[in-house]
């Protein structure tokens, strides 16, 4: 069996998740769930569309928000009573940190960034995973049983395997200790409109915007394409976009049908945010910037002279 931490943001799932239990079916068939949170109700049957048979679901009125050592502490419990032979995450910083405790408590492996995962003996596995940013695929033999890995976000695309999925609720085996760190406060916009990470379209811009007010027209680009702004981290470096926008190895990583980027010159550190879109079209400049020769369609423009007109005649083949 393998078991699969789920995180969600007060009732809303993960969007990963679902490739996590993808990924988890093509090592085995009998894949659970971890959910914590008395919160969390609704995403059992959103895990059941993915193939999930079981969700344990640590009912606790104090992890309604992400609380890192206590979530290690349910799946920690479930690992107790099922003897999965993996335990799979999405490899977020939340995702990593949880597992990252695991790892800690049972002194034991963890595979972070894992793009294919094979069991090859009772506690031995191969897994590829991303490194440097993603310039380098590794390919590692860990031993370890069970296995901790997170897994890469786009690395597999989510395939729907619906099953009624039973619903096992357990009280967490808590300290005070347990849960000396968690969410104090949240400041800042609240998400409108499509998520970043699951955007079709993104329109991201970077230091070629020349400041916040033209982020204004990507704004309004990404409203008529149905899509999500992202940017670069000199962008929320700046404090011109919150970090929540940035696409990246630090930021997001996005895999959309196309991805639009607005005078960004393509550091290594921003491709591994976008390299699994579908298709990329970058405006700039400089015909030598490094984002050109990613591209499937290179611009070279001044963004500031085209983005109206892109605008005006997106507006105009849509209709709007
Ligand atoms: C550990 C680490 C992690 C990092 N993580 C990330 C990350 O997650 N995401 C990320 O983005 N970066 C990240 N970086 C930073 C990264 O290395 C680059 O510094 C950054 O991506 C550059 O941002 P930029 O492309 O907006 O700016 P620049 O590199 O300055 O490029 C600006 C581009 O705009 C073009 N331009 C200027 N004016 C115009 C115009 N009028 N019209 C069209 N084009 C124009 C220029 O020709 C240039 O190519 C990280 C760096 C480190 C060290």
């Amino acid at each position: 069996m393998i078991l699969i931490y789920v995180d969600h943001d007060r009732g809303e799932i993960d969007p990963l998740a679902a490739q996590v239990a993808t990924m988890a079916r093509s090592i085995d068939d009998d894949v659970q769930a971890v959910i914590v949170g008395s919160n969390a109700e609704k995403c059992v049957d959103e895990l059941g569309k993915f193939g999930v048979t079981t969700v344990h679901h640590g009912v606790d009125d104090r992890l309604a928000d992400y609380t890192p050592l206590a979530s290690a502490r349910a799946v920690l419990a479930v690992m107790e009573r099922t003897s999965p032979r993996a335990v799979l995450a999405a490899s977020t910083p939340r995702g990593n940190e949880v597992l990252g405790h695991i790892a800690a408590i049972r002194d034991l492996p963890l595979a972070s960034e894992c793009s294919q995962i094979s069991l090859t003996g009772a506690d031995t596995a191969e897994v590829s995973r991303a490194r440097w940013g993603g310039n380098l695929l590794e390919r590692s033999k860990v031993t370890g049983d069970p296995l901790l890995a997170t897994v890469q976000a786009h690395a597999v695309v989510a395939q729907e395997a619906p099953v009624a999925a039973s619903t096992d609720a357990f009280d967490v085996p808590l300290t005070d200790a347990d849960l000396l760190v968690g969410i104090v406060d949240r400041t800042g916009a609240q998400a409108t409109g499509v998520g970043l990470a699951e955007a079709k379209v993104v329109v991201s811009g970077g230091r070629g915007m020349d400041g916040p007010e033209a982020f204004a027209m990507l704004e309004e680009l990404a409203d008529i394409l149905g899509g999500a702004v992202g940017c670069s981290r000199v962008v929320t470096a700046a404090g011109w976009r919150p970090h929540a926008e940035q696409v990246g190895q630090t930021g997001t990583k996005v895999a959309p049908d196309v991805y639009l980027a607005f005078g960004i010159s393509g550091a290594t550190q921003h491709i591994a945010g976008c390299k699994s879109a579908k298709t990329l079209i970058a405006v700039n400049t400089d015909a030598q910037a490094p984002i050109m020769t990613h591209a499937d369609y290179a611009v070279v423009d001044n963004l500031h002279t085209l983005l109206p007109v892109l605008i005006e005649k997106a507006r105009a083949a849509k209709g709007a």
